[in-house]
């Protein structure tokens, strides 16, 4: 799998005149090699040369958690003295381009730019993004499992085994997030609690607000679910809309039909060979037609996959076709500020038979007593 991958980004980086791509912190190291490094100062960068070898770049006391593969790569574990920018540029030899990975820190790029003036330099995403984007069999499967796990999170929530009335926000998400790692996810990335009208914001985090009575709650929850061979696992995420305390008013039920159907919509829409801001226009114009288009304030959805956000983001500007194996979110929303908001998420993949959505929880409403 990895000797495959390796040789897709030779051929890539073929295409794109580049000569050496760089991989350190974020999803390409794991994608290349199955190894994760840590987000931490010290150095961790996977040297791949187009037309010579790979080596894995890694502070000494880092070695042992690497999985070998001498026919994939070699380690270099350096020392606390070591200078590991000048071993990355002496392995690097003198590239005309070099490729260095989105996520990699500033304080390495910048280094690694004093140290190699000469060189051109790229973004990876380029080049990885869209090899990434395109899921095998493997990658489906764990998808599968992650979103199986959060459903039944969520068919938790529906089925009221989670209080919310007179709990905070953040109680509410903590114990969501115990749920997602009692269903099998390795950590969670985040846990969105949001009552009454901190539901109109997209990004809000769960404060010491109490749910009352009457209120309408957003859900949105994900992690990375565990791999069984401790590899580094895929991604999670999903939102469910609750009103707890009694009935909802007609005018939130209306809003919330309109973002239902606008959601499935999105889902139907998502076939290979749809350009990504299609789909966003199907969620977007039933959305306009009911009078919430200015309320609907982001895209429809990323992709999805060792990381949370990637390729393809399904946005307007975006004409790229979907192609088989694409995994990505399908979540418009409709926010009202100061009053209510709702969002309706699933991750769903394009496959040839059709969009494949990874979450089958219950895309209702739930109405709850308590
Ligand atoms: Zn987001
Ligand atoms: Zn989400
Ligand atoms: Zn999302």
């Amino acid at each position: 799998m990895y000797a495959e991958r390796l040789a897709r980004t030779r051929a890539a980086m073929a295409d794109a005149g580049v000569d050496v791509l760089l991989a350190s912190v974020g999803p390409d190291l794991p994608y290349l090699i199955g190894y994760e490094a840590m987000p931490l100062p010290r150095l961790t960068m996977l040297v791949l040369h187009r037309d010579g070898p790979a080596t894995l770049v890694i502070p000494r006391l880092e070695v042992a958690r690497v999985v070998e593969r001498d026919d994939l790569f070699a380690i270099h574990g350096w020392d606390e003295t070591d200078d590991p920018i000048g071993l990355v540029a002496d392995l690097c030899g003198r590239p005309g381009t070099v490729a260095v990975g989105d996520q990699t820190w500033a304080r390495h790029v910048v280094d690694l730019l004093d140290r190699m003036p000469a060189t051109r330099w790229r973004r990876a995403d380029g080049i990885t993004g869209p090899l990434r984007a395109r899921k095998d069999a493997f990658e489906i499967d764990q998808l599968r499992a992650a979103g199986a796990a959060a459903d039944r999170v969520a068919a938790q929530l529906q089925a009221g085994e989670v209080r919310f009335v007179g709990r905070t926000e953040a109680e509410v998400s903590e114990e969501i997030a115990r749920r997602l790692l009692a269903e099998g996810h390795a950590h969670v990335n985040f846990s969105i609690v949001a009552a009454g009208a901190n539901a109109a914001s997209p990004h809000h985090h769960a404060s010491d607000r109490v749910i009352a009575a009457g209120e309408v709650v957003l859900c949105d929850f994900g992690g990375v679910f565990a791999t069984p061979d401790g590899t580094p696992g895929y991604c999670s995420d999903m939102t469910r809309m609750f009103w707890v305390g009694g009935e909802p008013p007609t005018e939130f039920v209306e809003l919330y039909d309109v973002l239902h159907r606008a959601q499935s919509a999105a889902v139907a829409a998502a076939v290979v060979g749809t350009p990504c801001q299609d789909v966003d226009r199907a969620a977007r114009s039933i959305i306009d037609a009911a009078g919430f288009g200015a309320a609907f304030i982001h895209r429809t959805g990323h992709g999805i996959g060792l990381f949370e956000h990637e390729d393809p983001y399904i946005v307007a500007g975006n004409d790229a076709p979907l192609v088989a194996g694409n995994a990505f979110s399908i979540e418009p929303g409709i926010y009202l500020e100061g009053r209510w908001g709702a969002r309706l998420e699933d991750i769903v993949v394009a496959t040839p038979q059709g969009p494949e959505p990874m979450n089958r929880a219950d895309h209702r409403l739930t109405v709850l007593d308590a």
